[in-house]
């Protein structure tokens, strides 16, 4: 290490190198060394971000990482970073890289726009629900560009029909998708027959016998989690309820299945981790949350996804007030974002009665504060806070919606590394891929090349000039050249 310029350093960057070059030393003895076949990109110059560090050993200066095949072999001072002949070369000098991002929380059978839930707002004579279902199914390859452009590397889709089963398929097959981690139908307390096609995504259960029944039909298909979608109302019996959830999770665990368990309300969500929940997908959103709920989700480990902004995005579409985000214009599906608006001239007396309401009052939804302030409140119980978006939902657009649902996380008191955290180191758990949510030799080499620094403006984790999956770079504006031919019909 010649012209070693530790001594004029700052402790914080020293800090950073030091790290990266203990890192560096094991790379001549470690499996992911390249092999001579194998293509090696370098991405040069980067300031680093470490969301898996933790103190100042977060950000790392004029950083070299070397990727060979779909893994990283090497970070370090750029000085000291010798780029192999012949490799790739990326210019990251004055920018920013970090883990690719993780949705943990999405739904591929749902597309965002106002014709995907009929069971919320029947448009059916505007847009029939069986074309919205094949609409969504042909154009997965789009959605899962959006996500790469979006810096989105891997998502969990946390309910669907049976072919989401195909969906994590076609992203296996796919170089152009993020990881796809897959759960099969809802295990529900309610039916939801205006969704039912044939191969619904909600299926009622009324017993713990009916449960273990449909969960043996999904594990069959090796589902990343077991969803129960616990929705309690007045005057139903909470302990039978619960031993339906029970016996889900049972069997999800014997096959060494996580649950996870849609429960908003904090006797619901206190219920769903009785009964062995691994995964509240959604925050608890109508009190507090309270001593015991801790000591039950510290107990369980739990993942906790705080999905703040989905409810907002049902309101503000069916009220006539969505307008996309300056990030969702440039990356969202344009095809979806039209459809976000009812067709010029549609008679708004002839809309479901929940939607002219909306539209007459004309009033901007009020922010979920009490879901904001549980979000701090677990967050300092230490407990695991995954980002996710429940994308798919009407109002909440596959991709661009994380920045939606980062921004929300940040004003409810989670600083910028916090939330970042929340969405690669936190969401690796989710996905279950232990080499994923960091940038060290060894992990997968899922990244995201941005112009500008995230942990001065959440805002700027939008900025991708590269998407990296798999070692495979891609720029946000070649993923989206497909999206500009709409599906033909
Ligand atoms: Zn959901």
């Amino acid at each position: 290490m010649a012209a070693d310029p530790e001594g004029g350093w700052p402790a914080r960057r020293l800090r950073a190198r030091v790290i990266v070059t203990g890192l560096l030393v094991c790379v001549s003895s470690a499996p992911w060394v390249a092999g001579a076949a194998e293509k090696i990109t370098a991405i040069v110059g980067a300031t680093v971000l470490h969301p898996e560090l933790e103190g100042a050993a977060v950000v790392a200066a004029d950083n070299t990482i070397l990727i060979a095949g779909n893994r990283i072999t090497a970070v370090g001072p750029a000085a000291h970073t010798r780029v192999p002949h012949g490799a790739t070369v990326i210019d990251a000098h004055g920018k920013w890289v970090i883990p690719g991002l993780i949705d943990s929380h999405v739904h591929f059978f749902q597309s965002g726009d106002l014709y995907t839930r009929p069971d919320v707002v029947d448009l059916n004579s505007l847009v029939p629900y069986a074309e919205e279902m094949r609409r969504n199914r042909a154009r997965l390859a789009q959605t899962f560009r959006v996500y790469l452009a979006s810096g989105v590397t891997s998502v969990a889709d946390v309910g669907g029909p049976f072919w989401n089963f195909e969906v994590r398929e076609a992203a296996r097959a796919s170089h152009a998708a993020p990881r796809v981690a897959t759960t099969g139908p809802l295990i529900s307390m309610v039916a939801r027959p205006q969704l039912d096609l044939g191969d619904p995504p909600i299926i009622r259960i009324d017993s713990p016998d009916a449960a273990r029944e449909l969960v043996a039909r999904e594990l069959a298909h090796k589902p990343d989690f077991i969803k129960v979608w616990y929705i309690h109302r007045a005057g139903d019996d909470l302990a039978a309820q619960e031993a339906i959830v029970r016996a889900t999770g049972d069997a999800a665990h014997a096959a060494g299945v996580r649950l996870a368990v849609h429960a908003t309300e904090l006797v619901v969500a206190k219920s769903a981790l009785r009964a062995g929940a691994d995964y509240l997908v959604h925050s608890v959103q109508d009190e507090p949350v309270d001593e015991e709920f801790i000591g039950l989700a510290r107990a369980r480990h739990i993942l906790y996804c705080p999905t703040l902004f989905v409810t907002l995005g049902y309101a503000y579409a069916l009220s006539g007030l969505w307008q996309p985000t300056e990030a969702e214009r440039r990356l969202a599906d344009p095809d979806v974002l039209t459809r976000l608006h009812l067709p010029e001239g549609t008679a708004i007396e002839h809309l479901p009665e929940r939607m002219v309401k909306l539209i007459r009052e004309h009033r901007e939804p009020a922010l979920p504060t009490v879901a904001m302030q549980n979000l701090q409140t677990v967050w300092n119980a230490g407990i695991t806070v995954v980002m996710g978006t429940d994308a798919g939902n009407i109002g909440t657009v596959h991709g661009p919606s994380v920045f939606r649902e980062m921004d929300l996380m940040q004003r409810s008191g989670l600083n910028t590394l916090q939330v970042l955290k929340s969405a690669t180191v936190n969401g690796a758990l989710t996905v279950a891929v232990a080499d994923l949510g960091g940038v060290a030799p060894g992990k997968l080499a899922d990244l995201v090349v941005l112009d500008a620094d995230p942990l001065a403006d959440l805002a700027n984790l939008s900025r991708a000039s590269y998407v990296l999956r798999d070692g495979r770079a891609f720029q946000p504006t070649e993923l989206l050249q497909p999206l500009r031919a709409p599906t033909a019909p």
